[in-house]
């Protein structure tokens, strides 16, 4: 069994649980480019970037109005680097991607030859403006977060909704995909608030952890219930064309209690949740082979970890690991910080 299971949400009634060591969390479906082939395969993202949202918070607190004009300002920049990139990649030829487009692989690549440009195929792919740190945007701009106000959600939707109407815009005016990201943040999460804190200093709820919430999520450390959360986070979906996800953190053992499990599966799928997962732990005996949440000692073997120590899977940007020593601060200190949404346990 794998500690995550993974719930895609498709327009039909048919709920599909998939369960993979690794998922990515991109999404690559319509094609402004050829509305006829708003397909999955033969294509894929180009190149995306992300907005430092908290940063754009913490410049304008408390006015809304100069915040909105340097996020347009921002998201201009960035169209342009995209655009800058999108030109670096075009004037490739076929022969510098002998698979990819050699073989037929890309859309298109195969009526093209060794020494044409990649250029017109290329705009089958997708450009991408990706955020981080809603939460402590909205916090910086209004006190609190999403999870604590309906006010505050209300302006993240519309912040979120603002930013995805600029890429449909910038869409039609170049004939190409631009979509936006609800960024799975690996490195970023950390180096930006980072750099903020340099800038502005410690601030509660906004600059004083070692990370920046995830595109649009409730802040893993807030106590909100399992569905509360799901339907908050729910309405970024559809917003977030280029890819998104959303989480809930299980404790207990979900094969004990999957009446529990598949309620928030359904909720997840009637609340609009593009893309679900379950994080639950799940651990294992290395030497007698026993999976499930061992405590102190195996329910197994009966022996206590000593020199041969239990493995214990955990979900970190979609990285499914066995230890977390190796990933970097910010990540483990979120790990750390998750509080449980739901509980599988029959006490
Ligand atoms: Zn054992």
């Amino acid at each position: 069994m794998k500690g995550n299971f993974h719930a895609r949400f498709g327009l039909g009634e048919k709920v599909e649980i998939i369960s993979k060591p690794y998922l990515s969390v991109s999404r690559v479906i319509g094609n402004v480019y050829d509305p006829s082939r708003e397909i999955v395969n033969g294509r894929g993202n180009l190149s995306f970037t992300t907005i430092n949202l908290p940063r754009l918070g913490l410049k304008h607190r408390g006015d809304i109005k100069g915040f909105y004009e340097e996020l347009d300002s921002t998201i201009d920049l960035v169209i342009e680097q995209l655009i800058e990139r999108f030109e670096i990649q075009a004037s490739k030829k076929v022969h510098n991607f002998p698979f990819l487009m050699g073989q037929g692989i890309w859309i298109d690549s195969d009526k093209l030859n060794k020494d044409d440009e990649i250029r017109e195929v290329l705009k089958h792919g997708t450009l991408s403006i990706g955020f981080i740190g809603l939460a402590e945007c909205l916090k910086a701009l209004t006190g609190f977060h999403h999870g604590e106000s309906i006010e505050s959600q209300k302006l993240g939707l519309e912040i979120i909704g603002h930013m995805r109407d600029r890429m449909d815009e910038t869409s039609r005016q170049f004939g190409m995909n631009f979509t936006l990201l609800a960024t799975p943040a690996e490195g970023t999460a950390g180096r930006f608030v980072k750099m903020d804190r340099e800038i502005f200093g410690e601030i509660e709820g906004i600059t004083d952890r070692e990370y920046y919430t995830n595109s649009f999520h409730v802040p893993v450390y807030y106590e909100i219930t399992a569905f509360k959360k799901i339907n908050i986070e729910a309405p970024y979906h559809e917003l977030t064309n280029a890819g998104h996800i959303t989480y809930v953190e299980l404790d207990g053992d979900p094969t004990q209690n999957l009446d529990a499990f598949e309620k928030i599966v359904r909720a997840m799928k009637e609340a609009g949740v593009g893309y679900g997962s379950i994080n639950h732990p799940v651990d294992r005996d290395p030497v007698c082979g026993f999976t499930g949440i061992i405590g102190d000692t195996c329910p197994k073997c009966g022996r206590e970890e000593g020199n041969v120590k239990f493995q214990r899977i955990r979900r970190i940007t979609g990285y499914l690991v066995g230890t977390l020593e190796r990933f970097n601060d910010a990540k483990r200190a979120e790990e750390r910080d998750r509080v449980k949404h739901f509980s599988c346990s029959y006490k």
